[in-house]
């Protein structure tokens, strides 16, 4: 039998060890929670010292306010805080605390001394905290501010031991906090040391200056400025489309001055990307938001990681544009037009076509007048256009492969399957966008495919259909196993439309990232399925149109896949691959 014990209040301690655990997960918690109080006390200084993987020791000494010393006790009480009174006030919090649990949740879980000493005072005083109890309370002189030293972390939770990572990947996770919040407000001066070594120093500047310090300056050269006043503010920096990185990680997202995680701010930022890098490939930078107090509510995780917006959809939108216009005035391709591919030696090393020439010309004198005509440019809504790529002039196809073109006395290089797969890709996606109606744009087969997949297949195939035909697609049931294809895409006439349409079944199985992820994947799909090959024979006129419809396509130096599309050698690099002297 089941022995029925008894319903018991929990002491405290162990009742603030339970809450603790929301709060306090790992050093890496710790450490932001403190740095958090630091800037909140109005530092303008902070050091930070990790020792052991923070599980040792964690120290954080700030310039700042200081605490009153009748406050002491209190500081370290559960609910306990100075930043609000009465609940209204979560809704205009400017601090980063407000909840009044780190100090009680550190203090539970750990060794904690905090010595602090308030501007006006003659001395200062010093708290001994153990596992939630108050041991010693102590004169401390020293310098206005605040010293908080957590040490032990965990001793007395194993089962929170348990979970942490090797010392070296906790410690690296604190230093990121470190790193991030320093990010956060970067008019503070911060030092990092780990196990005694200064592994962050910034000098407290511009946003700039504190990004250098922190991802180093060759990263930091190659970011753009964000910048779109306005209600919603959007600042900071991001990199341009050739610096990019295997993780998402790199980016860093500050609401009002606050560090957040929010999936769908990130993935704004990331699909402004969207065929300007490699697929599988992320940007990187700090992105700062501002929006005002009360559109933003900060009280929805206990370690305020996450914040929720009253207009959502409309933070998205404003931030991709801002990330589209500053991508479009970027020198998409090599930082401040230099020229990294031709080696010292001469010899010409294409790494990358990104990294050559560059496709957003007008606002610098470079090359004839006719690489500032933007034809797509004319009535699209300027900030929406990614980089561009000037006129170009076919001269012909090397043997059945690339085309070879000039703008002005740049010598061009394209990828025919890439280019007319990006100018499909590009024509499918607006025509969904734009809503154009079904009938238009969609070719009939003259002869019907079917396509034998299964009834599984068949049955999700039958529920798409509205999906489907939006695209131009007519797709059926055509008994229990298999589906007929009745009309193809007008930008897919060129394609066999059994295999597209075999491969586009084939994909309806993959997990689905969101209507809009998937639009674009299909819109992929279809665009390499109607390209023409790389190996046919294009005449002049064919490639000509082929350069022209480019051209007319924003972001045109990729395919839809990220891959490279058109490759640019400019004079200056063919004179310095020829060793002639620049002009
Ligand atoms: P919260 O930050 O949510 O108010 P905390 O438990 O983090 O709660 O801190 C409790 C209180 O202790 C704060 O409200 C603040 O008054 C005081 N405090 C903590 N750290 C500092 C510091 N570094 N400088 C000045 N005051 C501090
Ligand atoms: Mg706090």
């Amino acid at each position: 039998m089941i022995a029925v014990a008894p319903i018991r209040r929990l002491p405290q301690v162990v009742a603030d060890a339970i809450a603790a655990g929301e709060v306090i997960e790992r050093p890496a918690s710790v450490l932001k929670e403190l740095v958090e109080n630091a800037l909140d006390s109005g530092a303008r200084r902070i050091d930070v010292a990790i020792e052991g993987g923070g599980l040792v020791r964690i120290l954080v000494a700030d310039d700042g306010s200081g605490i009153p010393e009748g406050d002491l006790e209190l500081a370290v009480e559960r609910h306990a805080t100075s930043k609000i009174a009465v609940a209204d006030d979560i809704a205009r919090v400017r601090t980063l605390g407000f909840r009044g649990e780190a100090l009680a949740s550190i203090a539970a879980v750990s060794e904690l001394r905090l010595t602090t000493r308030t501007r006006g005072s003659s001395g200062g005083a010093s708290l001994h905290v153990r596992n939630g109890e108050v041991l010693a309370r102590t004169a401390a002189p020293g310098a206005p501010g605040t010293r908080v030293e957590v040490c032990e972390l965990f001793a007395a939770s194993p089962a929170r031991l348990r979970f942490l990572r090797s010392v070296a990947t906790e410690a690296s996770a604190a230093v990121r906090v470190a790193a991030d919040l320093a990010l956060t407000h970067p008019e503070v001066a911060f030092t990092c040391r780990n196990d005694g070594r200064v592994v962050l120093r910034t000098a407290g500047g511009t946003l700039r200056d504190t990004i250098r310090a922190v991802i180093g300056a060759r990263a930091e050269r190659d970011l753009i400025d964000l910048d779109a006043p306005g209600p919603i503010a959007i600042g900071g920096a991001i990199s341009s489309p050739h610096a990019h990185r295997a993780t998402r990680s790199g980016l860093v997202l500050i609401v009002n001055h606050r560090l957040v995680h929010n999936r769908a701010l990130l993935a704004a930022i990331d699909e402004a990307y969207r065929g300007l890098i490699p697929g599988g490939r992320h940007p990187y930078g700090v992105v700062t938001v501002d929006v005002p107090g009360e559109s933003v509510d900060v009280n929805v995780h206990p370690a305020k990681r996450e914040v929720r917006f009253s207009d959502e959809r409309g933070v998205f939108s404003v931030l991709q544009r801002a990330c589209w216009a500053a991508l479009r005035s970027a020198p998409a391709l090599g930082a401040g037009g230099s020229v990294p591919s031709v080696l010292a030696n001469g010899t010409l090393e294409v790494r990358d076509a990104f990294i050559v020439g560059r496709a957003h010309a007008t606002s610098r004198p470079f090359g004839p007048a006719s690489w500032s005509a933007e034809p797509a440019d004319a009535g699209a809504p300027a900030s929406d256009v990614p980089p561009m790529l000037p006129a170009l002039d076919a001269l012909g196809q090397v043997g059945s492969g690339f085309l070879l073109a000039t703008a002005g006395d740049t010598v061009v290089l394209v990828d025919p399957h890439a280019a007319h797969e990006k100018v499909l890709y590009t024509e499918l996606v607006a025509r969904l966008r734009d809503g154009v109606p079904e009938a238009s744009g969609s070719q009939l087969l003259l002869m019907p495919v079917v396509v034998e997949c299964g009834p599984d297949r068949a049955a999700r195939v039958a529920d798409e259909h509205d999906f489907f035909s939006r695209w131009g697609f007519s797709i059926e049931q055509f008994g229990p196993g298999a589906v007929r294809c009745t009309a193809v895409p007008m930008s897919a006439a060129g394609a066999d439309p059994e295999a597209m349409v075999a491969e586009l079944i084939e994909r309806l199985d993959e997990r689905d990232s969101g209507t809009d992820e998937r639009r674009h994947r299909l819109a992929a799909l279809v665009a390499c399925h109607a390209a023409v090959r790389f190996g046919d024979r294009l005449d002049i006129v064919a490639q000509q149109r082929l350069l022209d419809q480019l051209v007319a396509t924003p972001g045109g130096t990729t395919c839809p896949h990220g891959r490279p599309s058109v490759l640019m050698l400019d004079d200056a690099m063919l004179r310095r691959a020829f060793r002639r002297p620049p002009r």
